[in-house]
């Protein structure tokens, strides 16, 4: 299937099939040996998957959609990768993904766009859009992706799958290339919430290998008690139903939300008043941090290096040459509002707002168990349908923003279709470690 389709969809930036038969065989043969013992199997045993190519594959090229590590194979499995490998996973290969995870319709990939399986005119979200179009094809059962601003939820919404952003500190960002280090987790992306829940506490985990890894046990699994959803409580937040919104989303949306509330749920209007702050807070540490991390990529130690002359003119023209245009975008956002006498203007400022976009989550989780909103304020656009202005493609994101600031878990899930034939998607916001009422709640509604 992936030979037929690939062409037109290019959902992978490298495909391994023979790491996968061998890995294929290896499942084949552990299973007759553990069947001929009477032992129990692991819990993917020969299930394949894809990689967004953000996370590491010991042995397998990991480029982050960028030219800078067109070469880079790393030597280590990232820890959610470890987990999955240890259960039986197989590896198809490595999605594609907008560079280095900065983009909402993976058209800024170094390797070409990805085209939306439903509608292979437009885009199929980002930066996670290789995993979401490769899973929604059924090029793979299930697929990682990772999440700083929405990158898993906003491309299962514009590709019918269903995805998960976890709670920030619960899977390991170890192996996980760095975009926002504050922001960033790593999720799954599935056709049901059930695969995706059995898939994510498998990754789940403390790691010792990433400090802001969190040592805390799993609820119980959330699907199931799918059966019963009575008395949760579904805050509705005003400020997600905003003028500009495609109404065909934000109808879906809201019928998804009456069908929970027939199945028992109490549906609760609530504000989050600071969510108009979330973009600019957003769009100030996300590259800040960026700026930061992309430091390393010098030309010295790994990934692309243009020798000519002095060492200075080595590290620009690597960088120059290695990062496209909306990673230098990022860096200069990021360095200017990090310079000295701009730092408390800008990210300092932002840092307290971000402690407010908490507060005001926090406050409503006092009231209700969920948070139930669009992902996007639109369905899958047209491919260059942005042209060239960042400013329209960031503000893609005004939904999504909100639960990495805050540090809380989302999942999207499809809720139904728009007049061109084109998935909706709903996300359910979460308490801080209580991913399993999320996925018990689109279990029901699923
Ligand atoms: N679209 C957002 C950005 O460009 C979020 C991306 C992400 O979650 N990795 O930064």
């Amino acid at each position: 299937r992936i030979e037929k389709l690939e062409p037109q969809l290019h959902t992978f930036i490298t495909l391994t099939p023979e790491l996968a038969i061998s890995m294929a065989e290896a499942a084949d043969e552990k299973r007759s040996q553990l069947k001929k013992n009477g032992a129990s199997m692991p819990a993917l045993l020969g299930l394949p998957m894809a990689i967004k190519d953000v996370l590491t594959v010991n042995g397998v090229r990991t480029t982050c959609g960028s030219r800078i590590l067109e070469n880079f194979v790393p030597p280590f499995n990232a820890t959610a990768v470890q987990h999955l490998l240890d259960e039986g996973m197989v590896v198809l290969g490595k999605t594609n993904t907008d560079e280095f995870a900065m983009g909402s319709s993976t058209e800024n990939s170094a390797y070409g766009v990805t085209h939306n399986p439903w509608n292979t005119e437009c885009v199929p979200g980002g930066s996670s859009g290789g995993s979401a179009a490769a899973v929604a094809a059924r090029l793979a059962p299930a697929a990682l992706g990772t999440d700083t601003g929405g990158s898993v939820r906003q491309p299962a919404s514009f590709c019918g799958v269903t995805g998960i952003k976890p709670t920030y500190g619960r899977v390991s960002r170890y192996g996980l290339i760095a975009y926002g280090s504050s922001l960033d987790s790593a999720g799954v992306l599935a056709h049901s919430a059930e695969d995706v829940e059995i898939i994510f506490r498998l990754m789940a985990g403390f790691d010792q290998r990433d400090s802001t890894s969190i040592d805390r046990p799993l609820e119980d699994a959330g699907c199931a008690k799918a059966s019963d959803i009575k008395g949760l409580r579904v805050g509705v937040p005003r400020e997600y139903f905003i003028e500009g919104i495609q109404p065909e989303v934000e109808a879906r949306v809201r019928e998804a939300i009456a069908v929970l509330k027939e199945q028992g749920a109490e549906i609760v209007e609530i504000s989050l008043p600071h969510t108009e702050y979330a973009l600019p807070v957003y769009y100030l540490i996300a590259p800040a941090e960026a700026s930061a991390n992309l430091a390393r990529y010098d030309g010295v130690r790994f990934g692309l290096r243009e020798e000519n002359g002095g060492v200075i003119d080595m590290f620009s023209k690597s960088r120059g040459k290695g990062f496209g245009p909306e990673v230098k975008r990022r860096i200069m956002l990021g360095t200017y509002a990090l310079s000295a006498g701009y730092y408390d203007a800008y990210y300092g400022q932002a840092q307290k707002v971000r402690t407010l976009i908490k507060a005001d989550f926090d406050q409503a989780f006092e009231r209700v168990d969920v948070v139930a909103a669009p992902i996007a304020p639109t369905t899958a656009f047209k491919i260059g349908g942005h042209g060239d202005d960042p400013l329209a493609m960031y503000l893609e994101d005004v939904f999504t923003l909100p639960a990495n600031l805050a540090g809380v878990p989302g999942l999207a899930f499809p809720v139904g279709f728009d007049g061109q034939h084109l998935p909706v998607g709903m996300q359910l916001m979460g308490r801080p470690f209580q991913e399993s009422t999320l996925f018990r709640m689109a279990h029901a509604y699923q």
